[in-house]
C-alpha cells in the first residue's frame, strides 16, 4: 500500500499564488513538491499540499544555467 502524502497542487491554486518577496508568479518545480519563484531563485516548500509562501522558509535554488525569463 502506498502512502499518498503528495497532494497534487491545482493549477488554479498556482494561479492565485505569488511570491511574497517579488509579488511575481510562481510555478511548480519539476518534482511537483515545491513552488518556485524564478526571479528570486527561491523554492517554497509544500507541506501536506499546502504551499508555505514565506520568504523566510524558502530555500535558494541552485543555478542550473536555465533562465526562466
Ligand atoms: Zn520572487
Amino acid at each position: 500500500m502506498k502512502d499518498r502524502m503528495n497532494v497534487e497542487l491545482d493549477k488554479e491554486l498556482l494561479d492565485i499564488l505569488f511570491c511574497p518577496r517579488c509579488k511575481g508568479n510562481v510555478r511548480l518545480n519539476a518534482a511537483g513538491v515545491g513552488i518556485i519563484c524564478g526571479r528570486c531563485k527561491l523554492q517554497y516548500e509544500v507541506k501536506d499540499g499546502i504551499p508555505i509562501m514565506l520568504a523566510d522558509e524558502a530555500k535558494p535554488i541552485e543555478e542550473d544555467g536555465h533562465s526562466s525569463n
